[in-house]
């Protein structure tokens, strides 16, 4: 096997063109298991550890560029406050080690269902940035998922970062597992209440052959929040309201039964995850309140 470790992404790309089947190599941490285990036996391994423009992010008219090698342990402690979503998810992945290794750049490289970033990347609309050595294209987290561990990327593409917009109002991410940590998720949710758009995200893990949103769910309560002038009053959420956008998020779910969980277990959790986050959400949406102490 090959072990190929360029200095520059631009020599990344090179190689990548050079040599399609070459498997990128970020923290290492679902790819050296691969190999351990020999389920994949690739004939080169692509380092990235070294390409410092992967290890940056910066934030530019409301975004933020995550290069795709910036590690879990990063987000939390440098975009915690500024991606609380991602962060939450951040927090439940793995381990100390696991953290200081995994990236995002890693779990969309994988893209499995039960992958934690994915639900609050697809809850906060975010634009995964692939590049091959001739062009550089933006992906839309909801097309990006193609199926189970599969994704959009192209043979001859490598991620460069995940482009994500600064939340206008709460996000949240919730995940049950078997224990509470070191922990693949049983069942995941995310939720955004994009405040100054009027618009809600969502983002389900681990119970549908990719992680995907709940788009009636989210259609729903935009339009239950905006009709009782919620949105504005920042009143008290009716239970009604709650309970029906959990139904919506289970029906939007597909799960299967397996070692970790009952497709009847992961529905059940859904809409009790769904109806949790919006619980916490509206409550620090209403402690914003303009005005408020700590608004
Ligand atoms: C003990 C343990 C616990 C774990 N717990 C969790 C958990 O709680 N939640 C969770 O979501 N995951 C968990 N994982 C899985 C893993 O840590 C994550 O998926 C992590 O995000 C992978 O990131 P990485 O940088 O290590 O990726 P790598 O292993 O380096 O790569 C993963 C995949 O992405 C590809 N890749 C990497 N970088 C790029 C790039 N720039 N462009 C294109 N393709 C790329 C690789 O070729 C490979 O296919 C766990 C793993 C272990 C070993």
């Amino acid at each position: 096997m090959d072990f190929i470790q360029p200095a520059s992404w631009a020599d990344a790309l090179a190689v990548k063109a050079e040599m399609p089947d070459a498997v990128p190599l970020a923290g290492g941490t679902d790819v050296m298991v691969e190999l351990n285990f020999d389920a994949r036996r690739p004939t080169a391994l692509l380092d990235l550890t070294q390409v410092s423009e992967l290890l940056r992010w910066e934030i530019t008219d409301g975004w933020v560029r995550l290069g795709a090698g910036v590690s879990y342990t990063r987000i939390i402690t440098e975009l915690g406050g500024r991606l609380p979503g991602l962060a939450m998810a951040a927090r439940t992945v793995g381990s100390p080690q696991i953290r200081n290794r995994g990236t995002v750049g890693g779990n969309l490289g994988t893209a499995s269902p039960a992958g934690d970033a994915h639900p609050p990347l697809l809850a906060a609309s975010a634009m995964i940035e692939a590049a091959s050595a001739t062009r550089t294209r933006m992906i839309r987290a909801d097309d990006f998922y193609t199926g189970v561990k599969r994704n959009a990327l192209k043979p001859e593409e490598l991620i460069a970062a995940v482009h994500i917009p600064l939340p206008s109002g709460p996000e949240q991410f919730s995940k049950i597992g078997t224990r509470n940590a070191m922990v693949i998720a049983v069942a995941a949710f995310s939720l955004a209440l994009h405040s100054d758009s009027r618009r809600v995200g969502t983002g389900i893990g681990s119970a549908a052959p990719t992680p995907r949103r709940a788009q009636q769910a989210e259609i729903f309560l935009a339009a239950a929040l905006a009709e009782a002038g919620l949105w504005e009053s920042r009143s008290q959420l009716p239970d009604s309201i709650a309970a029906e956008f959990g139904s919506l998020v289970q029906a939007a779910a597909d799960p299967v039964d397996d070692v970790r969980g009952t497709a009847a277990y992961r529905l059940h959790a859904l809409a009790v995850l769904a109806r949790r986050t919006l619980a916490w959400a509206w409550h620090d949406y209403r402690r914003r309140m303009p005005g408020a102490k700590g608004a």
